[in-house]
């Protein structure tokens, strides 16, 4: 638990800052790949959330970077697995490579997938991407869900200007595909030219929009997480909205990140990180690690933007794990 009584049960990792696509919102300009050394070694992983489980945390994500870059992603799932304190195994995945790899991540103790899509459209998807991958990610969303992965989120980042043409677009693939479409509020990380508050799109305006054509009802989902769901009117699909920018959801807050390179994040939002790999590696005791990863969660912010402005993070999303 934390200083303002949230649990902590949930740890975010990032095992690669690299990633197949370019998202031009994301991470278009070259930024340095963290050196191979640099990464934390699977062992290493496990060594910390085996620690972090015997602290309270349930719930783990894979991210990245594009995780599935990462080799022997089975090995670590399985490793995860194991830890029987772990309830939960997900991935955020951008679903170019999922297709063929999705039986043997469910094998592996795989439980759910998310899968980054911000359009409908062939061109588009090249467009902000920079890779025609659109049909290999429409082949991985059927194959999750023929794989019983249970349930698919879809997370779209809707951005004005760029894809808010799509919004109704997303509700009927929801609808159709039975899937749970999640809008995410575009977030002040990445490429400094990218981001800037008029591009951003309240959760209240798109909710709006849907609303005008569908009838909404509200669903309580066992993972909803910071998510607002809702069920559509022909019982097929869901659409949520999750709102970092225009709402306050840091009192539901039960995370933690580590990113590639083994920093602990109590924070998406702050830039302030924490070396755990430094311990892992210079022959820290369990319970030394143990001590530091309480320490980090006693120095998670109450909220967001404390000192009470909106500024970008020095990080964009594929180097923090989004
Ligand atoms: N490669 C994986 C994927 O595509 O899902 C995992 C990493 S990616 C950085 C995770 C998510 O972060 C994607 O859904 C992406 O759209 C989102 N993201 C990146 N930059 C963002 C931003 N500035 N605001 C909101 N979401 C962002």
């Amino acid at each position: 638990m934390d200083n303002f009584n949230r649990v902590i049960n949930y740890l975010r990792i990032s095992i690669t800052d690299r990633c197949n696509l370019r998202c031009k919102y994301c991470t278009e300009t070259f930024l340095p790949s963290i050196g191979h050394d640099d990464v934390l070694r699977y062992e290493e992983v496990i060594r910390l959330t085996r620690i972090a489980a015997s602290l309270g945390v349930r719930k783990v994500r894979l991210t990245g970077g594009e995780p599935l870059r990462r080799k022997s992603l089975p090995f670590l799932l399985k490793e995860i697995d194991a830890i029987g304190a772990i309830e939960d195994i997900s991935l955020t995945t951008n679903g170019v490579d999922l297709a063929q790899y999705v039986e043997e991540l469910k094998e592996s103790g795989l439980k759910r997938v998310n899968i980054s899509l911000d359009t409908l459209k062939r061109e588009r998807f090249a467009y902000i991407t920079g890779v025609d991958a659109f049909d290999r990610v429409m082949r991985s969303i059927e194959k999750a869900k023929e794989a019983g992965l249970d349930p698919v989120k879809i997370n779209t980042v809707i951005i004005k200007d760029f894809n808010d043409d799509e919004i109704l677009d997303f509700v009927d693939f929801a609808e159709r595909l039975d899937v749970e479409v999640r809008f995410i509020e575009f977030m002040p990380f990445g490429d400094e030219s990218v981001w800037d508050s008029s591009k951003v799109l309240h959760s209240a305006y798109l909710e709006s929009i849907i609303r005008g054509k569908h009838d909404l009802e509200p669903s309580i989902s066992p993972h909803k997480g910071p998510a607002k769901m809702f069920l559509l009117k022909g019982g097929r699909g869901q659409v949520g909205f999750i709102s970092p920018m225009s709402s306050h959801i840091c009192h539901e807050c039960n995370r933690l990140r580590l990113t590639a390179d083994g920093k602990l994040k109590p924070c998406l939002f702050s830039d302030t990180e924490y070396d755990v790999r430094a311990l892992l590696r210079g022959g820290a005791s369990d319970e030394e690690i143990g001590a530091f990863v309480r320490g980090v969660v006693g120095a998670k912010p109450e909220r967001k933007f404390e000192s009470g402005t909106i500024k970008k993070c020095q990080r964009s999303m594929r180097h923090i794990g989004g």
